[in-house]
């Protein structure tokens, strides 16, 4: 009898054990932990699944990934940017997940066709500019920026940031090559100064008087503009670029799960957390991106800043022309 009681205790702990060990979810992350900390932190409560996460660049999250092939301890891949995800499923670092969740709640344009990546929050690439050096019926769209009109008074960061690259081949397709090849020779011929520094830099360089417009994402003016308590923007104001051709570019941060990934089901649970209504509200109000997901609240502080048209793009699309964009800006002189 004692020989069976002591059996059941030993088997009721392994399987606790077990069952204790499954309850993880391990994040190689790009993107900072203070954007991250508080959905994860939600998370692991409400799941009651514990985060191992890792930061670092994109780049080498990736490399690591495929290092490290199925001994990776990594599940997920978390990043922005959609040519990042692309590269990742190009690898073949990806595996197809079937959640309907995601499926039903990331409009097709923002995830992958095989269902290897998935979006996550939405972020534009606008124009910030000086009002009083800039009329806002001046600004149209993107294409407007190869006017002669703006000469010397340009910002923007440099040709090998991903989100240029981005933007060019949205442009490649709504434009067509030989509009988007005539744009990158005039537009880099209006740069205030050789590209340096992020996007902060070129609007903190519009207040200095550098230049008069910076291409920008929005989530970073938006929450400098949030952070502002000495006014250093009052004079400089948004435009989101729109022409009959091409309306605002839209990109994503997102996700995939990793091929080897161990606790697929834990994975999958947290991008479903991501995209849930608590989530999304917290990319819009700690992060400043816009929620994937359509008609969610958003705060009237963010409200301001809504993107009034679209551009439709799928982001499937973007790959194709990636390395065609890059070549194009080299040519232009876009260093
Ligand atoms: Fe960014």
């Amino acid at each position: 009898m004692k020989l069976f009681f002591l059996t059941l205790i030993t088997l009721f702990f392994i399987q606790a054990y077990c069952h204790a060990k499954s309850k993880v979810v391990n994040i190689y992350s790009a993107r900072q932990e203070v954007l991250m900390r508080e959905l994860i932190d939600n998370f692991e409560v409400k799941e009651n699944i514990k985060v191992n996460i890792i930061f670092s660049k994109a780049n080498q999250l990736i490399k690591k990934i495929e290092m490290e092939g199925e001994y990776t301890d990594a599940d997920i891949l978390l990043t922005v940017d959609v040519a990042r995800l692309l590269s990742a499923k190009k690898k073949g670092l990806f595996k197809t997940i079937n959640s309907s969740i995601l499926k039903n709640q990331i409009p097709s344009i923002y995830r992958d066709k095989d269902n290897q990546w998935y979006g996550m929050s939405l972020r534009a690439r606008i124009f910030i500019y000086h009002k009083d050096r800039v009329a806002d019926k001046e600004l149209k769209g993107y294409l407007g920026l190869m006017d002669s009109n703006w000469k010397s008074r340009l910002l923007v960061r440099s040709s090998n940031n991903v989100y240029n690259q981005s933007l060019v081949s949205a442009m490649i397709y709504n434009y067509g090559r030989e509009t988007t090849k005539d744009f990158l020779s005039r537009f880099t011929k209006n740069f205030a100064r050789n590209p340096s520094g992020g996007d902060r830099d070129q609007i903190r360089a519009v207040v200095a008087g550098e230049g008069d417009i910076a291409l920008v994402n929005s989530y970073y003016f938006i929450k400098m503009k949030k952070n502002d308590t000495e006014k250093k923007l009052n004079k400089i104001r948004v435009h989101f670029p729109f022409d009959e051709k091409m309306k605002t570019h839209i990109n994503i941060s997102g996700a995939g799960i990793i091929k080897y990934s161990k606790n697929t089901d834990n994975a999958i649970k947290f991008l479903e957390f991501l995209i849930s209504d608590e989530a999304q509200k917290v990319y819009a109000e700690k992060n400043f991106e816009y929620p994937i997901k359509e008609g969610l609240k958003i705060s009237s502080f963010l409200k301001k800043y809504s993107i009034q048209k679209k551009d439709s793009l799928d982001l499937n699309l973007i790959a194709d022309n990636n390395k065609e964009a890059l070549m194009m800006m080299g040519k232009a002189g876009w260093r």
